[in-house]
């Protein structure tokens, strides 16, 4: 396992079996929903670090 984070949740259909996709960085591909994608850092936000109070899903 790489230090890199892992979903936890597919972002289209929810499910959670989720595996790492063949082509590497940071893409996954879920069994349910037969979907790739793939999750990319785009740094860090301006405002800085604050609660999100709508909760908001992080992806
Ligand atoms: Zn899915």
């Amino acid at each position: 396992m790489s230090e890199r984070a892992a979903p936890f949740h597919c972002p289209y259909c929810g499910d959670e079996d989720l595996r790492p996709n063949e082509t590497g960085h940071g893409a996954w591909e879920c069994a349910a929903c037969n979907r790739a994608f793939q999750l990319k850092f785009l740094g860090l936000l301006a405002r800085g670090v604050q609660r999100n109070e709508r909760g908001g899903e992080a992806i």
